[in-house]
């Protein structure tokens, strides 16, 4: 049997727009509507089988807790193969605050060229929200133009990790991308 391909892929965005939800509802098809924050970071495996039938092991990072662009730490980023941009649709200051996590994330994996998505999550706050869609589209394309990142593909995807909408789809695409880029 074919070994399976191994992608790294790190969470980030600002502290309580879901990261660690919507990793623990991909995993665990658990949500908490209590805030925790955990001191670290942590990594968990999702083992997935791309539309291509190739398997592919998502080695899933979160910062826990420490969501400060200056405390995450190198061996965070160090090899990461996909960075997951996560704001939440209802406010409008975590999707500014992509723009420096993106420096950041860029800054520290020049050696890895990692794909970048964008997730947009709170999707079941669609009547208090404040980013549109297409804004998020029209920030991905200004990434891109103003060559933040190379040999990316910039992708966005709105979720809800309270309502598990489009939690397996984002990862999946993950698992889909990082597999080409391999
Ligand atoms: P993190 O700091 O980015 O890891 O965020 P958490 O996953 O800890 O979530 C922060 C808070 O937002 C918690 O109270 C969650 O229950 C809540 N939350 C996370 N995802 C969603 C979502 O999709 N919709 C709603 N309404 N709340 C969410
Ligand atoms: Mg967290």
């Amino acid at each position: 049997m074919a070994s399976a391909k191994f992608i790294k892929v790190v969470l980030l965005g600002d502290q309580g727009v879901g990261k660690t939800s919507l990793r623990s509802q991909l995993l665990y098809h658990y949500f908490s509507s209590s805030y925790k924050a955990t001191i670290g970071a942590d990594f968990l495996m999702y083992k997935m089988k791309t539309s291509e039938d190739e398997f592919v092991d998502l080695q899933i990072w979160d910062t826990a807790g420490q969501e400060r662009f200056n405390a995450v730490s190198r061996a965070f980023y160090r090899g990461a193969d996909i960075g997951i941009f996560v704001y939440d649709i209802s406010s409008s200051d975590s999707f500014y605050n992509l723009a420096k996590w993106i420096d950041k994330f860029t800054a520290n994996t020049s050696d890895s060229k990692p794909l970048i998505m964008i997730v947009g999550n709170k999707l079941d706050n669609e009547t208090i929200r404040q980013i549109s869609y297409r804004q998020a589209k029209e920030f991905s394309r200004t990434q891109l133009e103003e060559g933040m990142i190379e040999n990316s593909d910039l992708d966005v995807v709105e979720t809800s990790a309270k309502n598990y909408r489009d939690v397996e789809k984002l990862f999946m695409r993950c698992g889909e991308l990082g597999a080409i880029k391999m």
